[in-house]
């Protein structure tokens, strides 16, 4: 099988998907089981032990719905990229925790394994496709850290994998974006140069361009590479109205923390130019649902705020 296929596969994989709800679960699968094949020379795990992992993998990097582990295990064996067996013999007892737990083991197939060891490129490939088709970038060496996964200094030309991926970006999308915002970070209005060149800043998907959000300005906001990894991670959301909320679960007591964070509840967003566009009802509400880790903080003197 050629590089490219295993590239295509692993980016093909039958992902549940409802309505535009991120199903990332396998590809996490898929990572940790890559991370643990680098690390140990075996992708060989048991439930059991993979469990608490997977889980807070699933947590971190998951939609904020909760999925149980046990689905990725069972039912990644369908892509033909994954394989468990119990003590009695090859095959999955399903997805149901108290069978998986009671001595399943599940492992990368054998000729994906062999082919991603073999060749460090298909490897590194293979772990970019995934990320690219799953996560912004903003997440991966998040991810990467949190897998195990250590790209090194494979070399690392593009090429295969773009020429495998169903879609292209607009190159032209963040000059488009940072113009409309005027360079100026949509939440602080940080507005940084070196040389002249906008330095830190980024156009930033609403809807993440893994999940089919679009290269639209309706789509975006120009950011701050701070911003925009708390808005891809889900601390820092927006309303339908326009303004921005900071999640329950983000913590944080220093001065800077109030000044970056939490001073921002119920601010309403810089606005982009006259005649371009406000971010769109449509991705904000996918934002919200797929990555915003709900409940919001209640703004300081609101309604039962104290
Ligand atoms: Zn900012």
């Amino acid at each position: 099988m050629t590089s490219q296929t295993w590239v295509q596969r692993v980016t093909t994989l039958n992902q549940w998907r409802r309505g535009g709800e991120r199903a990332p679960h396998k590809p996490l699968l898929l990572l940790y089981a890559l991370g643990r094949l680098q690390q140990t020379g075996s992708s060989s795990m048991s439930f059991a032990d993979a469990e608490a992992n997977l889980r807070r993998l699933l947590e971190e990097f998951g939609p904020p719905r909760t999925t149980s582990p046990g689905y990725p295990f069972h039912h990644l064996t369908t892509d033909g990229l994954w394989m468990v067996r119990t003590p009695s013999g090859p095959g999955s007892p399903g997805p149901n925790l108290g069978r998986l737990r009671a001595g399943a083991t599940g492992e990368l197939a054998r000729d994906f394994a062999q082919a991603v060891e073999r060749d460090p490129r298909l490897f590194a490939f293979v772990v970019r496709a995934i990320l690219d088709t799953n996560f912004p970038s903003t997440l991966h060496e998040d991810i990467l850290d949190a897998t195990g996964i250590s790209l090194g200094t494979a070399e690392l030309s593009e090429a295969p994998v773009l020429a495998t991926m169903p879609r292209r970006r607009d190159p032209a999308f963040r000059e488009r974006v940072l113009v409309a915002y005027e360079y100026r970070c949509a939440v602080c209005g940080y507005d940084g140069q070196l040389q002249r060149e906008a330095v830190g800043l980024d156009a930033a998907h609403i809807r993440w361009w893994a999940a089919d959000g679009p290269d639209e300005i309706a789509n975006a906001i120009a950011a701050c590479s701070f911003h925009h990894k708390l808005l891809d991670r889900g601390a820092i959301g927006l309303t339908v109205d326009h303004k921005l909320t900071v999640s329950s679960h983000f913590l944080g007591r220093s001065a800077m923390a109030e000044t970056l964070v939490l001073s921002v509840i119920e601010r309403p967003l810089l606005a982009p130019q006259l005649g371009q566009p406000l971010p769109h009802d449509q991705h904000i509400a996918w934002h919200a649902a797929q990555v915003f880790r709900a409940p919001a903080r209640l703004a300081p003197g609101a309604p039962g705020a104290p």
